[in-house]
């Protein structure tokens, strides 16, 4: 029966040899026993001794961490015991020995003490029972009954050895069901820990974007605020305008109230958990969903110019997280352009499809990467920002992203001047081992 590479735990003293020291002492103290039954004898105790000390010499040089070694010296032990164990029968009397009687046990107790390996069972089985059949036939006994001791030997090692596989079968299984469970919650906890990644750096870049946004707003507050002062002073005194510039007033006062509702659902869709199963995403409406937030950033630093052909085919993606993707290489472009100026300033979002691939361009014509920056750009913390404005996250976690979709996202500089970054997925869509899970079409818009 072969046996199973045991899994042995670290540490100097593992269980294995802490037993051995256990047993050595065991087996001297059972002198007592010997000389119980056959009086005390000077060859009895060395048996033991001898015994003994062969325990603890396999657990001193025993390595645990070794399958060979604990098989190697688990099989000395289990010679050592068995020739003792006879040598034990034959001078406390043979076939007359007390101990006779106990040959089919020590095969038995080994299954018992190491039950991970059954060669040290089998090899003392077979000692024990030639050793068993050879002292009845030395003192002239029947054939017959030498070989029924034998057999008796042979049947309790078998059942013994089979006993002891079974047990490893199902500490093995039990071992194989822990590992699976530990694997699931790691999986699990690693994937609610990238969903809370991704989700701060989603509420970072929102930060990022507070000052555009606070401007945004505030521009329909004071019109509202001032048309409210106009038509509280028109209403209360004499009216003096018309009918028709009361009612502009109101759409005027309308449009201002659509637009901050417009910006803060907006945001609050795109600072929201996003759901997890991927989808069929048409790439305009994600560039869509990302553009609409960036112009807060982008309107008073660069023209933002959109080309994605209506024929794109779709991909598999989730579609907040792309949208995610998108708003940080927006966002970047708009921090680049910034120190140049409205004036010129270009962002330039391409899309089209090359061979089995489709191909999303996020363009700009500022100062581009500088060549210290380029090979470290997708590189976690990295930033040229300083740590009040940026958190060196954003090309990092969007290029997880990306590839957890089955796409790439590579960063270069354009040969006309500025930063490009290529993203490029699978036609069709094809998930990578971290996604999570199957696509369907595409429904609901978000964010
Ligand atoms: P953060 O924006 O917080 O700095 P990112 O990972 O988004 O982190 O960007 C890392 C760095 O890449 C930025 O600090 C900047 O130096 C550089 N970078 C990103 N986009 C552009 C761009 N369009 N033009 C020039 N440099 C860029």
């Amino acid at each position: 029966m072969s046996a199973a590479p045991a899994a042995v735990p670290s540490g100097k003293w593992g269980p294995r040899r802490k037993m051995m020291l256990v047993l050595a002492p065991a087996v001297l103290s059972q002198y007592t026993l010997d000389v119980l039954a056959a009086g005390p004898g000077v060859w009895t105790f060395v048996i033991r001794l001898v015994w003994a000390l062969s325990i603890v010499i396999s657990a001193l040089l025993l390595d645990e961490h070794s399958a060979p070694s604990v098989r190697l010296y688990t099989a000395f032990q289990s010679t050592v015991a068995s020739l003792s164990f006879i040598t034990l029968v034959l001078v406390t009397g043979a076939t007359g020995s007390v101990y006779f009687n106990f040959f089919p046990c020590l095969p038995l107790v080994l299954c018992l003490v190491y039950p991970q390996d059954s060669t040290s069972a089998t090899l003392s089985g077979a000692l024990c029972g030639a050793g068993a059949a050879g002292l009845l036939w030395v003192e002239g006994r029947p054939v017959s009954q030498a070989l029924l001791w034998a057999g008796v030997v042979v049947t309790v090692t078998i059942i013994g050895a089979y006993g002891a596989s079974e047990f490893r079968k199902a500490q093995r299984a039990e071992n194989e069901g822990r590992l699976e469970r530990a694997r699931r919650e790691v999986l699990e906890t690693l994937a609610i820990s990238e969903r809370r990644r991704a989700h701060s750096e989603k509420l970072a870049t929102i930060g990022q974007l507070a000052a555009s946004v606070m401007h945004e707003i505030n521009n329909p507050v004071a019109f509202i605020g001032a048309n409210l002062d106009f038509l509280e002073r028109e209403v209360l005194s004499e009216p003096r305008v018309s009918r028709e510039e009361l009612a502009e007033v109101f759409r005027e006062t309308r449009a201002g109230i659509e637009r901050v509702r417009q910006i803060i659902g907006d945001l609050r869709g795109f600072s929201r958990m996003d759901a997890e199963e991927p989808t069929e995403c048409a790439l305009a409406d994600v560039v869509n969903d990302a553009a609409r937030i960036a112009r807060l950033r982008l309107q008073h630093v660069a023209r933002l110019e959109v080309d994605i052909p209506a024929d794109l085919p779709p991909v598999l993606a989730v579609r907040g997280r792309l949208a995610q993707v998108l708003l940080n290489l927006l966002v970047n472009a708009g921090d680049a352009l910034e120190a140049r100026g409205l004036d010129g300033s270009e962002v330039r979002i391409l899309g089209g499809r090359e061979g089995s691939r489709v191909v999303l361009r996020v363009e700009d014509n500022g100062p581009g990467f500088p060549p210290h920056v380029l090979p470290r750009l997708f590189e976690t913390f990295f930033t040229t920002k300083g740590p009040e404005k940026g958190t060196g996250l954003g090309l990092a976690l969007s290029r997880e992203m990306v590839e957890q979709f089955g796409g790439s996202l590579v960063a270069e500089n354009r040969e006309e001047g500025g930063a490009r970054l290529r993203l490029e997925f699978p036609v069709g869509g094809a998930l990578s081992k971290r996604s999570p899970g199957p696509g369907r079409p595409c429904d609901a818009a978000r964010p």
